[in-house]
C-alpha cells in the first residue's frame, strides 16, 4: 500500500537513497554531518553519579552544564522550596510520562537570553531564579565551564570543520559520570558566574536533580524509523526535533531533513524539478487540508494522531525550501500560484498561510487547528483571538491578543518559541496576565496529545459532561 501515493513515495525513496550516498561519500553538504548528533536527553542522577543510559553518543543535552555546577543537598532543598510554588507539577508529570528523559526538550530551551525555558511550566520563574542566584547559598558557587578550553578547528579529509576542544570534551565526560558537588576537587579557582548564566545553571542542575528523584522513567532503546526504516537512538533527537515532531518516531536524519532541502541533494535540472515541486504542493494540500505555506517547516506536528503525523512528516521531507522556490518560481506566492493553489486560497477568503478549524475558526498552525477541533468536538465554548485587557505599560493600546479564552482561562500555544521576538511577546502576555490577575496557560506543542488532562485541570472540563 502506498504511504502517500506511488509518485510521492518514489520521490521520497530517491531522496533517501541520495541521502545515504551522501552520508558515505561526502559530509560537506551541510545537511547530515553525522558528528553533530549527540545524546540530548536529561541525565538521571542517583546518589552522586549519572546513571548509564546505554546510549553510545556523546552527552550534550541542554541541561548538561548544570552538572558542572557546584551543588549540594542544601541547594537542592532551597531550589525545590523556592521553585515549587511556581511549578505546575501536574503538567510536568504529564510531559515526563510521554517524553521521559526528553522532557526538557519539549520546552523552549534555546533562544534569546532573556527567555527562560522553564517559563511555560513555571510562569514567573525568571526573576525568582535571578534572586536565588544572589543569595548566600548560591552566589559564590563555581562551575566547570566547557568554554574554558581553547576551541580548536578540526578539519577532516573532505573539508568538514568543527569547533571543539579536547579539554571541553574531557570536562563533559567527567561531569556526565560524576556531577560536581560542593568543594569538588575538579574545581579550580574560578570567578563567580555572571548573574544571567547563574540563573540558568541553577535551573538546569535543580531540575535535573528534581527530575531524577521525582520520576522513574524507562530509558530509551534503539527504535526503527517509521520513514527510512533505519535503527536510531531516540536520544539523538534534539530539542527542535522533539518540539516539531513530538515523541520519538522518526530518526534524527529524517527529522533533520524535514527542516532542510531534500532537493539540494539531487542533481536535477530546473526544468525537470519545477513540475515535481508543483505536484508536491498540490498533493500537500490534498493530503493534509493545509496550505504548504512558506513557514510550514516551522510547524509542530507532534500533536497529530500517528497516521496523520506520518503523512505530514513525509511531506515535510519533500517540500522545498524558500531559497530553491525563489530561484525557480520567483517567490513562494508564485510557487503556490503555479500549483493553482493561490486561486483556491483566495476564493476561500484566506491567504494560504492558515487553515480553518471545524468550528469555522481561523487557525494559524496545525496545533491551533487541533485545539479548536478538540474544543468543538466536546462542545466547549471558547473565544478565538480574545483581546487582553488594557494595562498602562504592558498593553497600552490593547493590541495584545490571546489564542483562546476558555471560560476564564487565557490560553496561548507556544507555537514558534524558536523565534525570539515571538517568545518575548509570549512572556509579555504572561506578565500581563499576572498583573491583571488573569488565569493564564502557556501550552507547549508537546501537550497537544493530552488535552483531556489539561482540560480537566485547567478548564474545569469533565469527560462525559458535554461530549
Ligand atoms: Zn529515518
Ligand atoms: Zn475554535
Amino acid at each position: 500500500m502506498p504511504k502517500l501515493d506511488r509518485q510521492l513515495d518514489e520521490w521520497l525513496g530517491h531522496v533517501l537513497v541520495v541521502r545515504s550516498e551522501n552520508l558515505s561519500t561526502r559530509w560537506d553538504n551541510g545537511l547530515l554531518h553525522p558528528y553533530l548528533f549527540s545524546d540530548n536527553t536529561c541525565a538521571i542522577i542517583r546518589g552522586d553519579v549519572v546513571v548509564d543510559n546505554g546510549c553510545p553518543l556523546e552527552p550534550n543535552g541542554s541541561l548538561i552544564f548544570g552538572l558542572g555546577y557546584e551543588w549540594g543537598p542544601t541547594q537542592q532543598r532551597i531550589f525545590e522550596d523556592t521553585i515549587g510554588p511556581h511549578l505546575d507539577t501536574g503538567r510536568w508529570d504529564g510531559i515526563v510520562s510521554e517524553f521521559r528523559t526528553h522532557w526538557a526538550n519539549t520546552c523552549s530551551v534555546w533562544g534569546d537570553a532573556t527567555i527562560h525555558w522553564l517559563e511555560a511550566l513555571a510562569p514567573g520563574v525568571r526573576p525568582v531564579l535571578h534572586q536565588l542566584g544572589k543569595t548566600v547559598e548560591f552566589r559564590d558557587l563555581r562551575s566547570l565551564r566547557h568554554e574554558r578550553g581553547t576551541p580548536e578547528i578540526l578539519v577532516n579529509n573532505v573539508g568538514i570543520v568543527s569547533t571543539t576542544s579536547f579539554q571541553a570534551e574531557e570536562i563533559r565526560s567527567s561531569i556526565y559520570t560524576r556531577p560536581v558537588t560542593i568543594g569538588d576537587e575538579r574545581l579550580t579557582v574560578e570567578p563567580r558566574e555572571r548573574s544571567q548564566y547563574r540563573a540558568e545553571l541553577i535551573a538546569a542542575r535543580g531540575m535535573t536533580e528534581w527530575f531524577s528523584h521525582r520520576h522513574t522513567v524507562e530509558q530509551w532503546t534503539p527504535q526503527t524509523c517509521v520513514i527510512c526504516e533505519e535503527f536510531f537512538w531516540p536520544n539523538a533527537l534534539n530539542d527542535t526535533d522533539i518540539r516539531r515532531t513530538g515523541r520519538p518516531r522518526y530518526c534524527h536524519l529524517c527529522s533533520a531533513m524535514m527542516r532542510r532541502d531534500p532537493w539540494a541533494l539531487r542533481r536535477l535540472t530546473d526544468k525537470s524539478l519545477r513540475p515535481i515541486l508543483i505536484t508536491i504542493a498540490q498533493r500537500f494540500l490534498e493530503l493534509t487540508g493545509m496550505f504548504p505555506h512558506s513557514k510550514i517547516r516551522d510547524t509542530s506536528i507532534g500533536g497529530l494522531p500517528e497516521d496523520q503525523r506520518d503523512t505530514f512528516a513525509r511531506l515535510l521531507m519533500l517540500i522545498p525550501r524558500s531559497e530553491l522556490v525563489i530561484r525557480l518560481f520567483g517567490s513562494w506566492s508564485h510557487y503556490l500560484n503555479a500549483a493553482g493553489l493561490l486561486e483556491k486560497a483566495d476564493r476561500k477568503g484566506y491567504s494560504g498561510y492558515i487553515t480553518i478549524a471545524n468550528d469555522g475558526h481561523i487557525a494559524l498552525s496545525i496545533g491551533e487547528r487541533i485545539i479548536c477541533d478538540w474544543l468543538h468536538a466536546r462542545g466547549i465554548g471558547h473565544e478565538k483571538e480574545p483581546v487582553y485587557p488594557h494595562h498602562p505599560e504592558l498593553n497600552p493600546n490593547k493590541k495584545l491578543r490571546g489564542d483562546w479564552l476558555i471560560g476564564d482561562c487565557w490560553v496561548e500555544l507556544a507555537g514558534y518559541m524558536d523565534d525570539a521576538k515571538y517568545a518575548n511577546q509570549m512572556l509579555r502576555k504572561q506578565e500581563l496576565a499576572r498583573a491583571c490577575g488573569l488565569r493564564h496557560l502557556l501550552l507547549l506543542p508537546a501537550e497537544l496529545g493530552r488535552l483531556d488532562a489539561i482540560a480537566r485541570e485547567h478548564w474545569g472540563w469533565a469527560k462525559g459532561q458535554c461530549d
